[in-house]
C-alpha cells in the first residue's frame, strides 16, 4: 500500500470518527464497508422488481391520464415503514450525496432494462423557485445526476414549476390532481423535440405530479414520448 493511499485511508478513518454516518433508515451507527444504508437495512430492502417491464404498477398507475412507456422504482415504502426516513432525509435534512448515490443506483439497475437505449435525455420535477431557494437543492435533480452518471444520458430542465400553490403532502388523490393541473410549464427547444424523456422525482404516490409534468411535456412536444423513475413508490 503507498503511502499516499495510506494517508488516505487514515484521513477517511478519521472523518468517520468524527462525524460518524448513521444510517438514513434505522439511524444506527454505520461502519466501514456499508455504503448508503446500514447491512441490516441493506437486507430488508424493499425492491420493486425493476427489471420487470410487463404488467408495470408505476405504468398502470399512470396510464389512464398519459401513456408512459416505462416506469420504475428503487423502493416501496408504506408511511410507517423506517424506509420513509431515506425521503425526509434527503428531501427536508440535506442529504445530498445519499440522493445522488441512489441515484446512481437506479442508474445500476436500469442499465438491466432496455430503457437505457430508449432514453435520450432525463428531465427532473422540479421545485418552486422559492421552495429550491429555501432547500438549497432539488432532490429529484441530484436523483436525476446520479442516474446521468451511469446511464450516460444529459439531465435537461425542461419543466418550470409556478409557485403560489399549496403542498400536495396532505391532499387526497382527487384535490392533489386537481391541485397540480397547470402548476407545471415545459420549455422544449427544437433540438429536443421528439425525444425520448425519462422524467425524474423522488416519490410517486397518486402519480399526480407526474401525470402534470408528463401533461406539460406532452404539450410542448406532442412526438415526446415518456417514461419515469421514481427512488420510492408509497404502495
Ligand atoms: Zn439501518
Amino acid at each position: 500500500m503507498n503511502i499516499l493511499h495510506h494517508s488516505r485511508t487514515l484521513l477517511a478513518d478519521m472523518a468517520a470518527l468524527l462525524l460518524p454516518r448513521t444510517c438514513p433508515v434505522c439511524n444506527e451507527r454505520m461502519v466501514q464497508g456499508e455504503s448508503f444504508v446500514c447491512a441490516a437495512c441493506s437486507a430488508q430492502w424493499p425492491h420493486y422488481p425493476i427489471k420487470r417491464i410487463d404488467d408495470n404498477m408505476i405504468v398502470r398507475r399512470l396510464w389512464p391520464s398519459f401513456p408512459a412507456v416505462y416506469g420504475s422504482t428503487l423502493f416501496i415504502y408504506r408511511h410507517i415503514s423506517p424506509f420513509h426516513n431515506i425521503l425526509m432525509r434527503i428531501k427536508y435534512q440535506g442529504y445530498t450525496q445519499l440522493a445522488e448515490e441512489l441515484g446512481r443506483w437506479g442508474g445500476r439497475e436500469l442499465q438491466a432494462t432496455a430503457l437505457p437505449e430508449w432514453t435520450d435525455i432525463l428531465v427532473p420535477v422540479p421545485l418552486s423557485r422559492m421552495r429550491q431557494l429555501k432547500r438549497g437543492y432539488n432532490q429529484a435533480e441530484l436523483i436525476a445526476r446520479g442516474m446521468a452518471r451511469e446511464l450516460d444520458r444529459p439531465v435537461e430542465r425542461l419543466l418550470r414549476r409556478k409557485g403560489g400553490r399549496p403542498s400536495q403532502t396532505h391532499l387526497g388523490a382527487k384535490e392533489r390532481r386537481a391541485n397540480a393541473q397547470g402548476i407545471y410549464t415545459a420549455d422544449i427547444p427544437n433540438h429536443l423535440r421528439g425525444k425520448h424523456i425519462l422524467l425524474v422525482d423522488d416519490v410517486i404516490t397518486t402519480g399526480a405530479t407526474l401525470i402534470a409534468c408528463a401533461t406539460a411535456l406532452l404539450e410542448a412536444d406532442p412526438t415526446a414520448e415518456i417514461s419515469v423513475f421514481t427512488l420510492a413508490s408509497a404502495s
